[in-house]
C-alpha cells in the first residue's frame, strides 16, 4: 500500500533519520572507495548478488546521483548500489552546463509537488549531505520567477496559477497594471499578466549539488565507476546483463537509465524507444550598467528568460513549440541566436538593458523529451527490473531529489510512497496518452 505523506518535512525528518542511522553505521571515506575500484571488484558483481541485491544506475549526473543517494539512505534497503559515468570530469553532461534554477510555478500536480519537495531539499540540505566532516554550501538564492504572458497566455496562466494554489505554493498574480506599479524598469507593454512566486524560487550552484550528493553517497557505501554502458541484454521480462566498456560484462537486479541527453540512446541497446535526445540551449553572460534591485527571473513570452548572476546577467531562449529545434549533439554556442532572438526583445522589454555588453556564453544539453514535454520516470511496464530517470526537458535539476527519492522506493519497496510520480510512467508513452507540462523555459 502506498503512504503519500505530506507535508514534506514528515519525509524531511525521516531521510534525515535513516541518513544519520546509516552514516554511523556504514561511513566510509571517498579514498577507501577510490582505491577499492579494482576491475576485479566489479566483476565480482555477479557472486555479490547472491549475497546482496545490486543496483546498475547508468549516469552519475545529478539524477543518477540523486538515485544513489536516496537508495543508499533507505532503511529497509541493503542491497549494492554501483553508478557507472563515462566522463567523471562532467564537463560535457547536463548538470554542470545547466542555470540552477528552481521554481514552483508549473503546470501540473506532479511537477509543483516534485519542486516544493526540491525547495525542501536544497533550503535543508545541510541536514542530508555530509562527508569527511564537510558540509555543502550550494550558494541557495532566495529569488523569485516572474512568467510574463501576453493575452494569448492569459487563460494558461491563470489555470496553472490556480493549481499552484490548490497545492499551497506561495505564488499570486499580477495584472498589468500591478506589474508597472511593482517592476518600474519592465516595459508592460503587450503584457496582460505574470505570475510570481512569493518564496521556494531561485537559484543555486548544479556542480555543488552534484558534488556534494555524490560525495555523501559515496561515504554511504555507494560505488561509483568511470566506464560508458555499451550494451544491454535483456530476457523477455528482465535486463540481464549490461556490458560496460572496459570492465565488459555485469549483471545486476535493477537498472536505471540516468543518462541524461543520452537517454534515448541507452534506451536504444535495450530494444526501447524513449523519445529523448539532446537539444543543444544556449546561455548568455552579460553585463550592464543597469541597477535592478532584487531582479527576479524573467521570463518573456518571446521565449527569452534573464536573471541575475553576481554582478552579472544570464539569459538565454527556448524555442516555441513551432520553430526549428533538431536534436543536436554539438555544443558550440549560437551566437546568432542572441542577435537574433534574444537581444531585440530583451531591450524592448527592460529597456536598461540596450547597453548591455555580452561577456561570455556556453552551451548544452536539455535532456528533452520530445512527446511531452515531461519526467517520464518509474519501471518500464514489461522489462520489471529496468526503470526510467529521463526527460525532464529543461527542469531535471530542480527535480533530482524528489525523482531520487521516488525511484530509490520503487526499488526498495516496489511502489511510491512520498510522491505519487504514476502519471509520469513509461505506460503513457506506450498508450500514447501525452501528460504535457506547458510551462517549458
Ligand atoms: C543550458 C541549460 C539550462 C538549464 N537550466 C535548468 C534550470 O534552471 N533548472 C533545472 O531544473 N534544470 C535546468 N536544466 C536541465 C538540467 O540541467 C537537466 O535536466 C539535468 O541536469 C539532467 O540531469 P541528468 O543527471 O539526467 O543528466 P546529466 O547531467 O547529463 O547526466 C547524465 C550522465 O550520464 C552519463 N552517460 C550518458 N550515457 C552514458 C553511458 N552509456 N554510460 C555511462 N554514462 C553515461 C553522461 O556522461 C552524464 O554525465 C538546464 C539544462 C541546460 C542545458
Amino acid at each position: 500500500m502506498c503512504h503519500y505523506r505530506f507535508p514534506i518535512l514528515t519525509l524531511a525528518l525521516r531521510v534525515h533519520y535513516n541518513l544519520v542511522r546509516l552514516g554511523k553505521e556504514n561511513q566510509r571515506s571517498i579514498h577507501q572507495f577510490h582505491f577499492n575500484h579494482s576491475c576485479s571488484q566489479l566483476i565480482d558483481f555477479g557472486l555479490r548478488k547472491l549475497i546482496r541485491s545490486t543496483t546498475l544506475i547508468v549516469g552519475g549526473g545529478i539524477v543518477g546521483s540523486a538515485i544513489a543517494y536516496f537508495l543508499s539512505t533507505l532503511p529497509d534497503f541493503d542491497g549494492e548500489i554501483f553508478v557507472v559515468e563515462r566522463d567523471f570530469s562532467y564537463e560535457d553532461c547536463s548538470t554542470t552546463r545547466s542555470v540552477g534554477s528552481i521554481r514552483q510555478q508549473f503546470s501540473t500536480k506532479e511537477n509543483i509537488q516534485i519542486s516544493q519537495f526540491g525547495f525542501e531539499f536544497l533550503e535543508n540540505i545541510d541536514h542530508y549531505l555530509h562527508w569527511d566532516d564537510q558540509e555543502p554550501d550550494i550558494g541557495l538564492v532566495h529569488s523569485s520567477y516572474l512568467i510574463l504572458a501576453s493575452q494569448v497566455g492569459l487563460e494558461a496562466l491563470r489555470f496553472s496559477h490556480e493549481l499552484q494554489l490548490s497545492l499551497g505554493a506561495d505564488v499570486y498574480l499580477l495584472d498589468a497594471a500591478a506589474l508597472r506599479k511593482k517592476y518600474p524598469w519592465l516595459n508592460t507593454e503587450g503584457l496582460a499578466a505574470a505570475g510570481r512566486g512569493l518564496s521556494k524560487e531561485g537559484w543555486f550552484d548544479p556542480y555543488s549539488l552534484l558534488v556534494a550528493l555524490k560525495r555523501t553517497a559515496i561515504t554511504l557505501g555507494v560505488t561509483y565507476f568511470q566506464d560508458e554502458a555499451v550494451a544491454i541484454h535483456c530476457s523477455k521480462n528482465r535486463v540481464m546483463s549490461v556490458e560496460l566498456r572496459e570492465l565488459g560484462m555485469t549483471i545486476c537486479d535493477h537498472f536505471v537509465n540516468a543518462a541524461g541527453p543520452f537517454a534515448g540512446k541507452l534506451a536504444s541497446l535495450a530494444g526501447i524507444h524513449l523519445p529523448v535526445t539532446p537539444k543543444r540551449r544556449n546561455v548568455f553572460v552579460f553585463e550592464s550598467p543597469a541597477k535592478i534591485d532584487s531582479m527576479p527571473l524573467v521570463v518573456d513570452p518571446s521565449g527569452f528568460y534573464v536573471r541575475p548572476e553576481g554582478n552579472y546577467f544570464i539569459t538565454g531562449y527556448s524555442p516555441g513549440p513551432d520553430e526549428h529545434d533538431p536534436d543536436d549533439e554539438s555544443l558550440e554556442v549560437d551566437h546568432e541566436l542572441f542577435e537574433d532572438k534574444i537581444w531585440p526583445n530583451l531591450a524592448n522589454r527592460i529597456p536598461q538593458f540596450e547597453r548591455l555588453r555580452v561577456r561570455s556564453a556556453w552551451a548544452g544539453h536539455y535532456d528533452y523529451n520530445s512527446f511531452d514535454q515531461n519526467g517520464i520516470v518509474g519501471s518500464h511496464p514489461e522489462i520489471e527490473n529496468y526503470y526510467f530517470a529521463n526527460g525532464f526537458s529543461g527542469h531535471g535539476l530542480q527535480q533530482a531529489p524528489a525523482v531520487g527519492l521516488a525511484i530509490a522506493e520503487l526499488i526498495a519497496y516496489g511502489e511510491y510512497e512520498v510522491l505519487n510520480l504514476e502519471n509520469l510512467g513509461y505506460e503513457r508513452i506506450l498508450e500514447n496518452r501525452k501528460f504535457r507540462e506547458k510551462v517549458i523555459i
